[in-house]
């Protein structure tokens, strides 16, 4: 075998998620309801959730089984490779090592459609007809159109308008899938028509398209609501990723010293590095373990440890998490996956207790390294992706500096094939450093809800 790429065979897709909550010295807090502020029971989450996603949010054992149904359509890509990035230490001149896990090989291109089966497959079996959903650069939208395909379920995307304009194929792959896909804000829901009544050139955030998909969900029967990131059980469909890592790393008869992930609301970073913290926090292993967020939205670096809403008009439960609040309009940057205000409460709680790490990284940096890793690697990363690139490249810089040979593992959590546009304007000197003052951030979370 080559020491390049390093495979599994399908046997070898886990057969269990992972549930850091088993781990934990302090799980979250529990999410609170948005109108009595007392915590959230099943029945609170019924109208827009399957029972068996409501059991996964809260579930306390360490593995929770993946129905065969859904191991058989992550046939269609799992396992995904681990590739060692010999051109890029090279051109680095690095005594580091660096492995990548590569998720764009999935047929919706990112990691996104290792949760969207599960959702999808459960929302199915509990008699639901139709998932709505929010989408911001269009990875979640394109992937939960698909699983919805597989499953015979109907599903409306609010977009974000921005993106839906700017991203006119990514909207196009979703109604390949026989997807109905709206620009948000609509006129559609309530709480778009409110957002364009005050402003009716608003281009929308993922914030106020969440919003819209949940007001959708709660007032159909046969409508739920599915999210992409964020939540618990999001988290644990994602780990497939890092017990896949684990097993390939042993393969190569390596073993890493740092993973890095990129991160968004935490999923792609969560399933490569939750499996990893199993070993810290049950057999003492030390790995570090790294979220690359981006300068222009620095939620888990700049942000406040409380707890928030998930949208923008206050309708999700609210959820303790490292926020910048929910009114912060992230820049226009290229990375639109990475641009929430808030992060996943597992993701918050591992970086509040210490036991990860996180760093924001500017615009430019993202994209020479994006391009520095294509013209090594042969892969366009996603410029979400290229996040963790950056991570890894300082990393392996810093152990050139200091003359050590440390093993760098990092999440590549999708292709760039329909980001060409931020490519393009990269080339072309039209991407400029944005530096985020701190008055900006101070107006957003000063309107956080006050929780005693
Ligand atoms: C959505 C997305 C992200 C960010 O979301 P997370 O939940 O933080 O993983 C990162 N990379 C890609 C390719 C994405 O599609």
């Amino acid at each position: 075998m080559s020491d390049l790429k390093i495979l599994l065979s399908e046997g070898e897709i886990p057969t269990q998620w992972y549930n850091i909550m088993a781990d934990m010295p302090n799980v979250p807090k529990p999410p609170l309801n948005p109108q009595t502020k007392e915590p959230v029971g099943p029945e609170d989450l019924t109208p827009i959730f399957p029972l068996e996603l409501i059991k996964q949010e809260v579930a306390q054992e360490r593995w929770v089984d993946i129905p065969e149904e859904v191991r058989e359509l992550y046939k269609l890509w799992r396992p995904s490779p681990l590739f060692r990035a010999r051109r890029l230490e090279k051109i680095l001149d690095t005594p580091a090592k660096i492995y990548y896990k590569y998720e764009g090989v999935s047929p919706a291109g990112s990691h996104k459609l290792n949760t969207a089966i599960p959702q999808a497959y459960y929302n199915k079996q509990a008699g639901i007809k139709r998932l709505a959903t929010e989408t911001g650069a269009g990875q979640w939208g394109s992937a939960l159109s698909m699983a919805c395909s597989f499953f015979g379920l109907e599903c409306t995307v609010y977009m974000v308008k921005v993106s839906y304009q700017q991203k006119p194929y990514r909207r196009s792959i979703m109604q390949v899938f026989g997807a109905e896909v709206f620009a948000s804000p609509s006129d559609k829901t309530n709480a778009g028509r409110q957002i364009l009544a005050a402003d009716p050139d608003s281009l929308g955030s993922l914030g106020i398209a969440i919003s819209e998909a949940v007001e959708d969900a709660a007032s159909r029967a046969d409508t739920n609501y599915a999210l992409g990131s964020v939540l618990n059980h999001v988290m644990l469909h994602q780990t497939v990723i890092g017990q896949e890592a684990k097993a390939q790393m042993e393969k190569a008869g390596d073993y890493p010293d740092i993973v890095i992930g990129c991160c968004g609301g935490g999923s792609n970073f969560a399933g490569l590095g939750f499996p990893f913290l199993h070993d810290n926090l049950s057999k003492g292993t030390k790995v570090r373990v790294m979220a690359v967020e981006p300068e222009a939205c620095p939620t888990l670096t700049r942000g406040k440890f409380t707890y928030d809403y998930g949208d923008v008009a206050g309708m999700t439960p609210l959820l303790p998490m490292y926020t910048l609040g929910k009114d912060f309009m992230p820049a226009g940057i290229h990375a639109g996956g990475l641009r929430y205000h808030g992060d996943s409460p597992l993701v918050s709680q591992l970086l509040l207790d210490g036991l990860i790490e996180a760093k924001a990284v500017n615009q430019l940096g993202i994209f020479e390294a994006a391009l520095a890793f294509a013209r090594a690697e042969g892969i366009v990363p996603a410029p979400e992706s290229a996040h963790a690139i950056r991570g890894a490249i300082d990393e392996a810089l810093a152990c050139k500096e200091n003359g050590e040979g440390k093993t760098i593992l990092f999440g590549l959590s999708g292709h760039g094939h329909f980001d060409l546009t931020a490519y393009d304007n990269y080339l072309s000197g039209k991407i400029l450093d944005y530096s985020l003052p701190q008055e900006v951030l101070d107006e957003a979370m000063a309107k956080l809800p006050v929780i005693d």
